[in-house]
């Protein structure tokens, strides 16, 4: 049977615009890769009426009802009071939680639990109690008249710990389908040609199914396919994999991983490399990139952020005929400045961005969206030239980002550049 959900994010700060309601994505994402239909997001005041009438309206139409915020402590915090007079449940204190919240304070706080601490160790009777490890108030979850209602707790790292900890695991247990997706990632073609390429495919498929999602610089392709178990889901997903591959050929980078940073790093690993970078209009986002990832000291020695044009020259070692004569932005200039970063360094590889991002042209006219990336390695020099035409400054630098990255791995994994 599939189920419905309906997410009621509880708060007042949420309606006054104070604060965004992270949580009802967190939870949404969450649950749409169980395979759980969200139907409707809810937001409501710190109000105990219009909660109830919200209670009273997604209890007909949902069968799954989660809750965030209001589980604290203060005047304020109604939910659990509120759920339990709407469902005729009683609360009831649960004197091992009461001594968990009142270790949490002394052991983590060092001071006494305040007294109205003692209603969060109160939950509805016959509840399947969540723990907090991260916080005092605990969530839970109970079933009344076919429908199951989980609460959380509002501030996002408890939220996330027990959705993940303790949310999932119940709502995987109501149904007896297990749920799969593989996420096909995809650089270098935009969503409309991919869709072209698939759309047939696409359209007729329910189990599994493939969907595309457009991020501002690349195409994930995401199926999922639901199933009596693991093994089943992944045969079904297999194929799906595998022709997605052969319709789109070698701008697939991945299956699975979050970027292709990460494609590099692996690559890198493999095969003993040492990475160097010279950025210029990208500012460093090549090394951000990579450097995020747990790892990266193993292949990446350094970079140089050479912003001006002296910085080329100067560290870099590009020559001022290349400068003068054909401008910071430039092929040439790509190809000393990853020359030089190769050289000064000592890497395997050393890649380079130079390029204009905006928003105005350079001061030879180059204009806004072109951007050259070269990288120099032991089989000599490679260069690409990139042109997004006018966008956004940090899109043009994302996307020139993501070239350098994909110049990188083009290279490892032997395809043209
Ligand atoms: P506490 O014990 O901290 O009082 P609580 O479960 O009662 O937790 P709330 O009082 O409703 O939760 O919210 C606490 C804080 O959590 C808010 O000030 C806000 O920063 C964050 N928060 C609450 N709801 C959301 C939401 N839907 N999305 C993102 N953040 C939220
Ligand atoms: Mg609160």
């Amino acid at each position: 049977m599939s189920h419905t959900a309906e997410i009621i994010a509880v708060g007042t700060e949420l309606l006054l615009g104070n604060i965004v309601n992270t949580n009802a994505q967190a939870i949404s994402e969450s649950l749409s890769t169980m395979g759980i239909n969200v139907f409707w997001h809810t937001v409501v005041g710190d109000n105990p009426q219009r909660l109830r009438e919200a209670l009273e309206i997604a209890r007909r139409r949902a069968d799954i009802l989660i809750t965030t915020g209001g589980l604290g402590p203060t005047y304020d915090d109604l939910t659990k009071q509120t759920i339990c007079a709407a469902f005729e449940k009683k609360l009831v204190l649960h004197p091992d939680i009461l001594e968990d919240i009142r270790a949490f304070y002394e052991g983590a706080l060092h001071v006494a639990m305040p007294e109205n601490n003692t209603q969060q160790a109160e939950l509805p009777e016959g509840c399947v109690v969540f723990d907090n490890p991260v916080g005092t108030a605990p969530g839970c979850a109970f079933a009344s008249g076919g429908v199951h209602v989980l609460m959380l707790p509002g501030p996002p790292m408890e939220m996330e710990t027990m959705l993940r900890r303790c949310a999932e695991p119940y709502l995987r247990g109501l149904s007896r389908e297990v749920i799969v997706s593989h996420d096909i990632m995809t650089f270098g073609m935009g969503e409309s040609s991919v869709d072209e390429l698939l759309h047939e495919e696409m359209r007729h498929m329910e189990n599994p199914t493939l969907a595309t999602y457009a991020k501002p610089s690349e195409v994930r392709l995401r199926s999922t396919a639901k199933a009596e178990t693991l093994e089943a889901a992944e045969a079904m997903l297999a194929p799906v994999v595998a022709q997605v591959r052969a319709a789109l050929g070698d701008v697939v980078y991945g299956v699975d991983v979050a970027g292709l940073e990460e494609v590099c790093l692996r690559l890198l690993k493999e095969r003993h490399l040492t990475l160097a970078t010279a950025e210029s209009c990208t500012g460093g986002r090549v090394a951000e990139r990579l450097t995020a990832l747990p790892g990266a000291s193993s292949v990446y020695r350094g970079g140089v952020v050479s912003y001006w044009t002296q910085v080329k020259a100067d560290v870099l070692g590009v020559p001022r005929e290349i400068l003068d004569q054909h401008g910071a932005v430039s092929e040439e200039t790509a190809r000393a400045m990853a020359e030089g970063a190769r050289r000064i360094t000592g890497a395997d590889l050393a890649v380079s961005v130079t390029g204009v991002a905006g928003p105005d042209p350079d001061e030879r006219g180059v204009p806004v969206g072109i951007v050259y990336i070269a990288l120099a390695t032991p089989d000599g020099t490679f260069c690409r030239k990139m042109d997004s035409g006018r966008r956004r400054r940090d899109r043009i630098q994302g996307l020139a980002a993501n070239h350098a990255f994909d110049v990188i791995r083009r290279y490892l994994e032997g395809l043209p550049i």
